[in-house]
């Protein structure tokens, strides 16, 4: 009989798990809060355009990585050509200095990474359900974990759980959690030790396109407000013709003083930056704009390892880029990877 799995969130790590045992003997369930996949690896459509509002592209460090995207399909797949210059705190411009790395995306956005891997797993995804909590629980000769959503209804019974959410959402499970075990309280004290950074995304749409000879600006010495720029119009199928769409994510320091400022005044004060930034005074005004706040956008370091593989004898297992110390898609992903394979040799 095939053993049930949940796998808590549907971002590049849990999809990573879900991967890795597609052809193990276990019936995966992969329980997500939001309504799509792919978590930080977002995508959104608005008014002809596909904007990703988290990751921007997978910028591999490994051939293993291009080659699972071109089994994936490269139908759709898309590199962005232009290269990636700097700004600093001043608004001085400069050509960037480094290789520049293949930056891959797709046409409908970055949410179709998540989407293709989900495509050859064979899991189900039960999207709009948030785990609050879990609870160890003994039945005859049956130990695991039975799960918990946030009207605390149970949805399920399992013998391994992977929680793959941002650190802090995974101590929060943990917190809630009931297991009768020291492991529980030192788990929550290493994975609340892992800091993340906050970033604020704000989309500003232009009629019409922009003529600079980069796909993206970053801010070298982290001392301007605008942290990062790019031009969803250099990954091809994402912006219309003769249109420009920004994305401006700004510093964390930024992000954190303007974190609940409303969409419109966000968008005309980051119009404004971005106005002077590029010495052009048509930007100030976009005709519309988005915005996404990501409380927990980055992590700076890496869990305690031990710590955080300390429950898996218990059938507890963590992924996600905070586990890595690498607020990367790719890495998140192979380490969900590196786990699903964990879990199935344990289970040989
Ligand atoms: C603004 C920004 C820009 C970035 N730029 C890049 C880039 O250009 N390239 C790059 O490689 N990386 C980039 N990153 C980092 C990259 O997006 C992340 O490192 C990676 O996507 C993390 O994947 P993950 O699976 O670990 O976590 P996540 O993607 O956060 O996935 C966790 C999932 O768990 C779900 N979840 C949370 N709590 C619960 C719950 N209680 N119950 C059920 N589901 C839950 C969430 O909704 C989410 O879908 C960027 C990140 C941000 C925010």
């Amino acid at each position: 009989m095939t053993e049930p799995l949940a796998v808590v969130g549907a971002g590049a790590a849990g999809c990573g798990v879900a991967y890795a045992l597609r052809e193990a003997d276990f019936d995966v369930t992969i329980f997500e809060k939001s309504r799509g996949v792919g978590g930080r690896a977002a995508t959104r459509r608005r008014n002809g355009c596909y904007y990703d509002l988290g990751a921007n592209y997978i910028k591999p460090a490994d051939d293993r990585t291009e080659t699972l995207l071109t089994s994936l399909g490269t139908d759709g797949l898309v590199d962005i050509d232009a290269p990636v210059w700097t700004h600093d705190a001043s608004g001085q411009i400069r050509r960037g200095d480094r290789e520049e790395a293949h930056k891959w995306s797709y046409e409908t956005g970055l949410t179709q990474f998540a989407k293709r891997l989900l495509g050859e797993a064979a899991a189900t995804v039960e999207k709009g359900v948030e785990i609050a909590r879990l609870e160890r629980t003994a039945d005859g000769d049956w130990a695991g974990w039975q799960l918990f959503d946030t009207t605390d209804t149970a949805v399920g019974r399992f013998e391994t759980v992977i929680l793959t959410p941002p650190a802090p959402q995974t101590s929060g499970i943990l917190r809630r959690s009931q297991w009768i075990d020291a492991r529980r309280r030192q788990l929550v004290e290493a994975i609340d030790a892992v800091p993340y950074r906050t970033i604020r995304s704000v989309l500003l749409h232009y009629p019409f396109s922009i003529e600079v000879p980069y796909y993206a600006l970053v801010n070298g010495d982290r001392e301007h407000p605008v942290g990062w720029l790019s031009r969803e119009e250099c990954k091809p199928g994402h912006v219309p013709d003769g249109e420009s769409l920004l994305v401006v994510q700004l510093s964390p320091a930024w992000s954190e003083e303007h974190y609940d400022l409303p969409t419109e005044r966000a968008g005309r004060r980051v119009a404004q930056l971005v106005a002077v930034l590029l010495d052009d005074s048509r930007l100030a005004d976009p005709d519309w704009v988005d915005t996404q706040g990501w409380r927990y956008a980055l992590p700076d370091v890496r869990v305690d390892e031990e710590t955080v593989r300390s429950a898996e004898d218990e059938g507890l297992f963590f992924a996600g880029d905070w586990v890595v110390g690498e607020g990367r898609v790719h890495a998140a992903f192979w380490n969900g990877v590196s786990v699903g394979e964990r879990v199935a040799e344990g289970h040989k």
